[in-house]
């Protein structure tokens, strides 16, 4: 402080600077929010930025246009911010006391990522960023412009998230935490503040490949690279059209995304558990019977699915991923409901679903499925190295 010739104490610039927002305030008010992890990174031209375009050039991008028109702006987050000096990076669990894909043995219940089950969490993650920039707009003395995203933004988050020392990229392409592992969702806030940064995390992947040696597709076609068009979250959700039948016995039980490489890793064995009700599943979504998603009315379905993360996948991607996942079940019951029309399940009737159906039941008729010849495999019944 500095005194003043009337008397009165006023702020000289060393005592603004005390008084601007710190990088712990806001981890404080980032905790009590709900969010697990936070850590802040310098808003700059990392050297892992650049790979995205060769990445796309390559062709792993698939039918991800957007990755493509977005492109300029994921190099550098002060493409979508100018002015912009740090990310708020945040980290949430939402792990629940629920088995690992790799250990379900029923041949006949369906298969949904983890992070899935519960609710939307571009929708709950937003509403609690936006709560963040409000406080940070209340406790910061100067002003600052921000952008907050969940996922969807043109933003590298991983990137943003390692430098912000929340993890680091695995060779599985994942953010992991060496306390917590990764199963994380990720959320920033790019802004103009300047603020203290953490000291970025640190490689720990070391000589582990159980993530490459574990997928089913060969998608890791090297460490952290990710060839999305072979990889199960993009074939069951991104994907419009027919799935390549080459991929098709991979899938397994899988009718939306997959954990495999998640769950294969050594940082994932003990990991914490969330007791946030935003991300308990569904009870619909709870190790479903794959002749009974099959068998729920569209409405129902669309009913079930409103307000998750799984209606990106829409319900005819949704009807097409099942067809599939009951062809590799082997089960004749569920493999006869195929053949069954229904007036209350018109998303069956599109080409895209039939086409499915017909595959399902002549892969029934040719062959054992592996994954009940030996249900331990269920998860992983085929692998098709590159
Ligand atoms: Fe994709 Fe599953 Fe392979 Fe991981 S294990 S890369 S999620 S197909
Ligand atoms: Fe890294 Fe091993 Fe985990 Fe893969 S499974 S991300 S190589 S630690």
């Amino acid at each position: 402080m500095t005194g003043s010739s009337n008397g009165r104490w006023e702020l000289g610039v060393g005592d603004w600077e005390l008084r601007t927002l710190t990088s712990s305030e806001i981890k404080a008010r980032a905790r009590a929010l709900g969010f697990d992890l936070c850590g802040i990174a310098p808003a700059g031209s990392f050297p892992e930025l650049s790979f995205l375009r060769e990445w796309l050039d390559r062709g792993h991008a698939g039918e991800m246009g957007y990755l493509q028109r977005t492109a300029d702006k994921r190099a550098d987050v002060r493409h979508v911010l100018p002015g912009a000096r740090s990310v708020i990076v945040t980290g949430t669990i939402y792990n629940i006391a629920r088995p690992y894909s790799t250990e379900q043995a029923d041949p006949d219940a369906a298969l949904i990522s983890r992070y899935a089950w519960g609710d939307d969490y571009h929708d709950v993650l937003k509403a609690r960023l936006d709560a963040l920039v409000a406080w940070m707009r209340d406790a910061s003395p100067e002003p600052f412009e921000a952008r907050a995203y969940v996922d969807t933004g043109p933003v590298q988050e991983r990137v943003y998230a390692q430098y912000a020392g929340l993890g680091w990229i695995g060779k599985n392409t994942c953010l992991i935490n060496p306390s917590v592992g990764s199963w994380l969702f990720l959320a920033e806030i790019i802004c103009t503040l300047r603020l203290d940064p953490d000291p970025p995390a640190l490689d720990q992947c070391g000589t582990c490949t159980l993530c490459l040696d574990a997928c089913p597709t060969g998608a890791i076609v090297e460490p952290q690279v990710l060839d999305a068009t072979r990889c199960l979250s993009y074939l069951t959700i991104e994907l419009r059209g027919p799935i390549p039948e080459a991929h098709r016995p991979a899938l397994g039980a899988h009718v939306y995304g997959c954990d495999i490489c998640q769950e294969v890793c050594p940082y994932n064995q003990q990991p914490p558990r969330s007791n946030d009700v935003a991300w308990q599943p569904r009870r619909a979504l709870d190790l479903p019977a794959l002749i009974a998603l099959w068998q729920t009315p569209d409405d129902e379905l669309r009913a079930t699915l409103k307000g998750s993360a799984m209606t990106r996948a829409t319900l005819t991607g949704l009807r097409r991923n099942v067809a599939v996942a009951i062809g590799n079940s082997g089960n004749p019951d569920a493999i006869a409901s195929l053949a069954v029309a229904s007036e209350d399940r018109p998303s069956a009737d599109d080409p895209i679903v039939e086409e499915h159906i017909r595959w399902a039941v002549t892969n029934h008729a040719n062959h054992e499925p592996a994954n009940r010849a030996n249900p331990a495999n269920r998860a992983n019944p085929v692998m098709i190295r590159p």
